[in-house]
């Protein structure tokens, strides 16, 4: 009696800039406190990043429209340079994400030194553009974030307290990185709530943007 089986789900994918190949996407390692400035609004000092995880299935391509989430009241944005971790575990192109936070769900969870998966890890939690493949157009490159037409995010990618290759590096020493590997890179500050119905707008010069509104239950 098989009944109760089922087809494994299909593997998540990203769309490639310029070409009809799909990125298919393995797991999601993100990077906390990366830049200095989002570091102290969080209200901590200039601190070594660390990392945490989203499951691979979290991610929102081809711009679908992530459901505002279950359980928060408090839901955040994060606009993050994403890197894409290509054949040899090194990185083959960029994209724009976004690291949707449960921020009430972050705050008690780091309240009681619990866990952050509920808060960070939940479904739909990483809208993410498509991948532009080859070296990162331009490493000083605006990073900005806008709700509704209003800038709420603008920074530089060379702000950041690690660099891509730096937080590669650190990746390896804690994981077998392998191909289909995103790797989130930490978000500037301004950090913010978003209410069902925002359309939010994520671009870094040089990529593709990406475009989103926040769907109501
Ligand atoms: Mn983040």
């Amino acid at each position: 009696m098989t009944d109760w089986l089922f087809s494994p789900a299909p593997t998540p994918s990203l769309p490639i800039h310029g070409s009809p190949q799909r990125f298919p996407v393995r797991r999601i390692l993100c990077v906390g406190q990366n830049y200095a400035a989002h570091a102290r609004e969080m209200g901590h000092d200039r601190a070594e990043p660390f990392f945490f995880t989203k499951p691979a299935d979290a991610v929102v391509v081809d711009g679908a429209d992530p459901v505002f989430p279950l359980a928060t009241a408090n839901l955040h944005h994060e606009v993050e340079l994403v890197c894409a971790v290509g054949v040899g575990g090194t990185i083959a192109g960029w994209a724009v994400g976004c690291d949707l936070t449960r921020r009430d769900l972050q705050a008690a969870a780091k309240d009681k030194g619990r866990p952050w998966d509920a808060a960070k890890g939940f479904d739909q939690s990483a809208p993410c553009g498509p991948i532009t493949p080859g070296p990162l157009p331009d490493p000083a490159a605006l990073i900005a974030l806008s709700v509704n037409g209003e800038v709420r995010q603008s920074g530089r990618l060379d702000d950041m307290v690690w660099n891509p290759d730096e937080i590669l590096a650190k990746a390896r020493t804690l994981w077998d990185v392998r191909p289909g590997d995103l790797i989130f890179t930490g978000t500037p500050e301004g950090v913010g709530p978003l209410q069902p119905g925002d359309r939010v707008e994520a671009s870094i010069g040089g990529l593709e943007p990406l475009v989103f509104t926040v769907k109501p239950r």
